[in-house]
């Protein structure tokens, strides 16, 4: 597992860096030379990850920014009620990804 913002490369089991307060990636794209840029904030961190998952189907890569408490345990400590949860993607994406965001919202309603 690595972390999409400081590169760094973790055991699996960890979920998310303490340093950075992303989770990991199971595999970074090519990073050098990606600028990340916001495309949306959420509340809680399971919209933002089904927000995620619907980029990647679309082949744009994706991380969560999010408030973590410090601790050892990993995610489950993570405030998913009431914690942002920021998505970031490639800042060539950035335009495609909003776009993918608003129709997946649209089909909520
Ligand atoms: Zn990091």
């Amino acid at each position: 597992m690595f972390c999409p913002e400081c590169q760094s490369e973790y055991e699996s089991g960890i979920t998310h860096c303490e340093d950075c307060a992303v989770f990991l990636v199971e595999s970074l794209p090519e990073l050098s030379g990606i600028k990340w840029k916001a495309v949306k904030e959420f509340t809680g961190y399971i919209p933002a990850e089904m927000a995620k998952g619907a980029l990647e189907k679309n082949s744009i890569p994706a991380f969560i920014k999010g408030d973590f408490l410090s601790t050892a345990y990993g995610a489950k400590t993570w405030d998913a009620a009431g914690g942002k949860a920021v998505l970031f993607v490639p800042e060539e994406e950035l335009e495609r990804a909003a776009s993918i965001l608003e129709e997946m919202t649209a089909d909520e309603q």
